[in-house]
């Protein structure tokens, strides 16, 4: 049996004026030695033959420049041609992009490569959950299945099951019926962790509604908020054997899902930039993590939106870390002026244009990264050890903190631009916050300019009426 791999993977926020490029994508190629590393779980099947062609991956930004997914694109879809025929597809996806002047770009992908490969052949997607579905994907894909966790602690597992359910379904000669429910609930990823409820409740039904054989998986999609197209929305995936049952299946789902749509919250309180700073610099407990979370960089903010920082400088913290400013510019001048140099620039405000200003500052290096990829460095400004990076960095890691010098758990405030916590971050917070702030992916949705999508659809239109409608694919 032959099997190809290839893939696009991004998240674009349409409200970001910021686009993404081909040089933000990060392309492994099949002749790469790498590649395999992607995928661990290959070395299970030895008796497969494996075809990595082109799997692209980008941090989540603006939409994505139209020469830059016709490029990767037609890459991907020559390798298929010339390295073909394949029994079946597997596909590496996240499932939220959006390409400049296209809607629905993952059903144009899936369909090219359609073309190409013929009618016969399985294509089986694994999606991040905060990916958006559209009826033309599920009449493309045959096998469709999401991340189950939020933080994705699963995405490895996502791929692996993917790849699994492909060849079960290619050696017993299955293509799997699919039921598909659109769900009308807009909610971002903050308030639909899989941490706390209702997130974990409605997330863990999924196992007992897949039997291995009538049911063989399903799928809950959160969807992704801050992409103002059609086909925005939440939605419950059945795939089997027995039409009936994968229609029973994504029903209890997405009720599931709808029952608790007023129950979604964030994990943490969640308040004004400058009550999150006030309660962090009254609190006993060290270190209080903030979240920046309008501009955070893995939802598709610039991460360069100094609001949050210049209120911190106004309410002036005795000991705060904020995790951080991209700028490439701000970067090469504290490296040349050197360790322990004093300088006076103008950070960030550059990436997003709508939602931040460049902030004047000044203050003493304090510590320098010189990554040639990727420099950063710590300006400490009053008591804030401020991270600036040459390119758009979201801080998930202890040691993106320990290789600047700063050892989170030793100050009293920690804020970073994110979302919800990150495994390493929740373990090291005695304490956290999250700080409604202006940016690409504001957590107000129901104040963001939203012209395209479904209606109606909660929370903008609270008090609709819904009953569950199973579309068969
Ligand atoms: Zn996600």
């Amino acid at each position: 049996m032959r099997i190809a791999i290839c893939g696009i993977a991004t998240e674009s926020c349409t409200f970001s004026t910021l686009p993404t490029r081909l040089e933000d994508f990060r392309i492994s190629r099949g002749t790469d030695d790498s590649f395999r590393e992607l995928y661990p779980f290959l070395d299970k099947y030895p008796d497969i033959e494996f075809a990595g062609t082109i799997s692209a991956k980008a941090l989540p930004g603006g939409p994505v420049e139209a020469a830059a997914y016709d490029a990767i694109k037609s890459e991907l879809l020559e390798q298929l041609q010339s390295g073909g025929p394949f029994d079946g597809v597997y596909l590496d996806m996240h499932g939220a992009m959006n390409v400049a002047g296209m809607d629905d770009a993952e059903a144009d992908l899936y369909s090219s490569i359609r073309e190409i490969v013929g009618d016969d052949p399985l294509l089986s997607a694994s999606y991040d959950l905060h990916g958006n579905v559209s009826e033309r994907i599920m009449a493309t894909l045959d096998i469709i299945t999401g991340f189950r966790t939020a933080p994705h602690i699963d995405a490895l597992e996502t791929r692996e099951r993917a790849m699994s359910l492909l060849l079960r379904c290619l050696r017993q000669g299955i293509r799997p019926r699919k039921a598909f429910i659109k769900i009308p609930v807009a909610m971002p990823g903050e308030k639909t962790s899989t941490e706390w409820q209702p997130g974990k409740r409605i997330y863990g039904a999924i196992e007992a509604q897949i039997d291995g054989r009538d049911v063989l998986d399903a799928t809950i999609q959160v969807g992704y908020v801050w992409a103002d197209e059609p086909r925005m929305t939440a939605c419950a995936i059945a795939l089997g054997t027995n039409e009936d049952k994968v229609s029973l299946a994504a029903r209890e789902l997405a009720s599931l899902y709808w029952k608790h749509r007023r129950d979604f919250g964030f994990g943490a309180p969640a308040l004004s930039v400058e009550d999150c700073l006030r309660q962090a610099m009254s609190d006993a407990a060290r270190p209080v993590l903030i979240s920046d979370s309008g501009d955070n960089p893995t939802a598709g903010g610039a991460g360069d939106v100094t609001y949050f920082l210049s209120r911190a400088l106004a309410l002036a913290p005795p000991d705060m870390i904020y995790a951080s400013i991209a700028d490439p510019a701000a970067v090469r001048t504290c490296i040349t002026a050197g360790l322990g140099a004093e300088v006076n620039l103008q950070i960030g405000g550059k990436l997003d244009r709508t939602n931040s200003q460049p902030l004047d500052i000044s203050g003493t290096v304090d510590a320098i990264k010189a990554d040639p990829e990727n420099p950063q460095v710590v300006l400490k400004s009053g008591g804030i050890h401020i991270i600036l990076t040459g390119k758009r960095t979201p801080f998930h890691r202890r040691q993106q903190f320990t290789d600047l010098n700063l050892a989170p758990e030793e100050h009293d405030i920690v804020a970073i631009k994110i979302g919800y916590l990150e495994p390493e971050l929740k373990a090291m917070s005695r304490a956290s916050y999250l700080a409604l702030s202006p940016g690409a992916v504001n957590q107000d949705i129901t104040a963001l300019p939203f012209n395209r999508i479904e209606r109606p659809c909660y929370p903008f239109d609270p008090d609709m009426d819904w009953e569950p409608v199973v579309e068969i694919f």
